[in-house]
């Protein structure tokens, strides 16, 4: 649901949003070269802030370096870029959407004769699998779709031709009538959603698979593990099998659009009792606590939207 702001950052400067377009033979259109990011701004007691601002913005310079793509602004220039995009537009409730990509150059494959550009989008945005969601937890199941296997298309890049997969899933997941689908990856072991990194609880250790099962590296993920660890539960970066899923005590996803959104049901089997478990819970409060105020940062993982 994109809600229009009033401005892009685009190439280096604050556009009008009608403004920020490209040509019809940007090479990115025709062969997925682009890389992006996903970012979220809450409102804090200390004004709107940007969560993990310099993590994602790492991620995204790691995505430019694994596809030689050479940014014409420095890490510091888009920090500042995302800042004032969610400033200038009046945000504090925000998605941030960091696009770099391959432009208008010549037609053909090699990526290196188009030149690489790069926007800032900042809109309003709620939750990405419903309020209800967030509470309640969500249907899912298994998708039919693998992921990418390795040295294939690099999973830890977070580029758009990645997403044709996570459209597969998604597209398969809504026509069975899911919320989300759960992809395993191409040994079989558990990887993660279309979007979502994906977090199991059994008998009180909480798992989840490691970046070798063909995941994107997830910022909410690490937040987790780490709000977890300090809060005193033991987390297992592991392979999973498909039937850890149906064992379960408790599940749930991670991701910025996501937050922590418990599942409730896989491929219509109940998880645990069916209702947010009290890990789950436990772990949302921790990590909403981070926007509220309630959650010490002692992180450093907010960063004010504001001139101080
Ligand atoms: N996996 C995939 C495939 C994703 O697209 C996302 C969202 N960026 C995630 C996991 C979660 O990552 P993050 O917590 O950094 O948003």
């Amino acid at each position: 649901p994109i809600r229009e702001s009033k401005y892009i950052w685009f190439n280096g400067e604050m556009v009008a949003w009608e403004k920020a377009t490209v040509h019809v033979m940007t090479h990115a259109l025709h062969y997925g070269s682009s890389v992006f990011e996903g970012i979220r701004a809450y409102e804090t007691p200390q004004g709107a802030a940007i969560f993990r601002l310099r993590e994602h913005l790492r991620r995204l310079f790691d995505s430019c370096r694994i596809y030689r793509m050479e940014l014409p602004f420095t890490p510091e220039q888009l920090f500042e870029a995302c800042r004032a995009v969610v400033r200038d537009n009046g945000l504090t409730n925000a998605y941030i959407r960091p696009l770099v990509w391959r432009g208008y150059g010549e037609m053909g494959l090699n990526p290196l004769r188009s030149p690489v550009e790069v926007m800032v989008a900042a809109m309003e945005w709620g939750a990405y699998l419903g309020a209800e969601g967030l509470e309640n937890g969500v249907d899912v199941h298994v998708s039919s779709w693998q992921r990418v296997a390795p040295n294939t298309l690099p999973a830890m890049a977070k580029a758009g031709g990645n997403y044709l997969s996570s459209q597969l899933i998604v597209m398969e997941a809504a026509r069975n009538g899911y919320a989300e689908g759960i992809a395993l990856d191409v040994h079989g072991w558990l990887s993660e959603g279309s979007g979502e990194n994906l977090f199991l609880i059994r008998d009180g250790v909480i798992y989840t698979p490691p970046v070798t099962a063909a995941l994107l590296p997830g910022i909410t993920r690490d937040a987790v593990i780490t709000l977890a660890r300090q809060m005193g539960y033991e987390v297992r970066e592991q392979n999973l099998p498909r039937e850890m899923l149906y064992l379960a005590d408790e599940l749930f996803f991670t991701g910025t659009a996501a937050e922590v959104t418990p599942i409730r049901s896989v491929d219509k089997l109940p998880v645990g009792n069916g209702k947010r478990g009290p890990i789950t819970t436990a772990i949302q409060k921790a990590f909403f606590g981070l926007f509220s105020g309630e959650t010490e940062d002692r992180w450093g993982w907010l960063t004010p939207v504001a001139y101080s």
